[in-house]
């Protein structure tokens, strides 16, 4: 039997957090995700700036009947939006950020719904950076709670393995610290599965020693898709750990926002970082850079430019997208992906990725979380622009016709922070973790109060 909502409650208890019930003016500017081809519908949404607020709004939504579904950015919405959200509360945690950086234990603590570039460019001026994503607008938290793949990460392992601890609002309302030494069962739970364990508040981390790095692209047209394409797979079998990097097939419509570069074009893109010094770097590129790229912007640059080399959107979008975790590729998948976004085609997507995994991403870590690894070679992730029902529905089947076609590569775990589909989310994990993060949230949240995009 469903309880009715008592909105009427979730107000008065939540009393002093900017709230907003549908038919208020506010409401659909506060519930519009980042992700711009999601409708999420919630019963309201809470914007709390205090720990405080965020527990009043946790348990005024347990009395009320209602659940609640923490959210940063909205970058991770589509999995949410997918699931019906009328007994839902919404809380989004863009106003409660923060960063202080700890040069001596090369720590940083940021609030819940601080973004990476505001942690990049606080720990930037001592020497130091973060296992961010490529974008500087997705938040920290539902990026390294889901593990989280950074172009540092073929060296440094899962963004989730460098949280040393969480202050986090659990479905009873309290504020919990968790550390290795602190509730560690749910300290494990939080490094892969955050979402599932409660309202994260602050999350401490551990940064790296870099103030600047080598890093950059190489750009092709996508006539030279094929040799490219060809070389960098066969370059990844060999590629040191310090050398994390990504393919892309890309098409851009032609747009005067564009830079003539990208505007109206279908281009090759190889881009990420490599730790190494700039004539071992030099060196390692080489045999990329002797397929004479049109662009080459590979260089030692400030760590805070790493976030731009990426060329993610500058603001909320809206996209569909598909993913498998590839095993080794040989020579027929190679022809495959060609076939598939190679020269000529028209795949309907705006571009298909090879994520290069292995190194540190698949190295298990028994003191790290419930995910402190990703096995597979690659992380295959493909995006198409949805500005229109019509136009998701397309590019959903054009995406997924892409990841079916590579079906013979693929191994069944997935990247949770590529998974923009409902799936099993056991694929995320390996089978004895599985069941025991299962039984941690059992502990922690019986009554399935919050709502994770991914929820065990
Ligand atoms: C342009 C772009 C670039 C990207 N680049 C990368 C990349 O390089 N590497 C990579 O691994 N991923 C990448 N991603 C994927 C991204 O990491 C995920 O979408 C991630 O979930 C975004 O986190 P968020 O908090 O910004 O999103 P949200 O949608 O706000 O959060 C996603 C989920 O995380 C949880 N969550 C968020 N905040 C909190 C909180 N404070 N407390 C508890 N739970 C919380 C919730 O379960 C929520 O449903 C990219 C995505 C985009 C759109």
């Amino acid at each position: 039997m469903t309880t009715t909502p008592d909105l009427t409650s979730l107000t008065r208890l939540g009393a002093g957090c900017e709230l907003h019930l549908p038919g208020d003016d506010g409401y659909d500017a506060a519930r519009t995700p980042w992700n711009l081809a999601v409708d999420q519908r919630p019963a309201a949404v809470a914007v709390p700036r205090t720990v405080a607020e965020v527990q009043a709004v946790v348990r005024a939504a347990a009395a009320a009947g209602l659940r609640v579904a923490p959210q940063s950015t909205g970058h991770g919405a589509a999995p949410l939006g997918e699931g019906a959200l009328d007994d839902v509360v919404l809380l989004r945690l863009h106003a409660l950020t923060g960063v202080t950086v700890d040069p001596t234990t090369r720590t940083a603590r940021v609030l819940g719904g601080t973004l990476w570039e505001d942690v990049v460019t606080a720990a930037a001026p001592h020497g130091l950076t973060a296992l961010h994503g490529s974008a500087p607008d997705v938040a920290v938290a539902g990026f390294a709670l889901a593990g989280g793949l950074s172009f540092y990460g073929r060296r440094h392992g899962l963004a989730a393995g460098s949280i040393r601890a969480v202050d986090v609002v659990t479905a009873d309302g309290a504020l919990r610290r968790l550390s290795a030494t602190e509730e560690p069962d749910l300290f494990w739970a939080a490094r892969g599965a955050g979402g599932n364990v409660g309202v994260v508040v602050a999350i401490e981390l551990d940064l790296l020693p870099y103030a600047d790095v080598y890093a950059g692209m190489l750009l092709w047209d996508r006539e030279q898709a094929p040799e490219v394409v060809r070389a960098w797979v066969e370059w990844t079998r060999t590629a040191p750990e310090s050398a994390t990097t990504s393919l892309r097939v890309m098409s851009f419509p032609p747009l005067p926002e564009l830079p003539p570069f990208l505007s109206g074009r279908d281009i090759v893109v190889i881009d990420g970082a490599v730790l190494e010094s700039d004539e071992d770097a030099a060196a390692l590129l080489a045999p990329l850079r002797a397929l004479q790229p049109e662009m080459d912007t590979f260089a030692r640059i400030p760590t805070t430019a790493l976030l731009q080399v990426h060329m993610d959107p500058p603001g909320p979008s809206p996209a569909v997208a598909d993913h498998s975790v590839l095993g080794s590729l040989d020579d027929a998948a190679v022809e495959v992906f060609l076939e598939q976004v190679g020269p000529g085609t028209r795949s309907g997507l705006m571009f298909a990725e090879l994520r290069h995994l292995g190194g540190a991403f698949g190295a298990p870590d028994a003191d790290g979380g419930v995910l402190s690894h990703v096995p597979g070679e690659y992380a295959l992730f493909c995006v198409a622009m949805a500005p229109t029902p019509q136009a998701a529905v397309a590019g959903r089947a054009a995406a997924f016709t892409v990841v079916r076609a590579l079906g013979a590569w693929s191994r069944t775990s997935l990247v949770p922070t590529f998974t923009e589909t409902r799936v099993d989310p056991s694929r995320f994990y390996d089978g004895e973790d599985w069941a025991r993060l299962c039984r941690v949230r059992d502990a922690v949240d019986p009554g399935r109060l919050l709502v994770a995009n991914h929820g065990i």
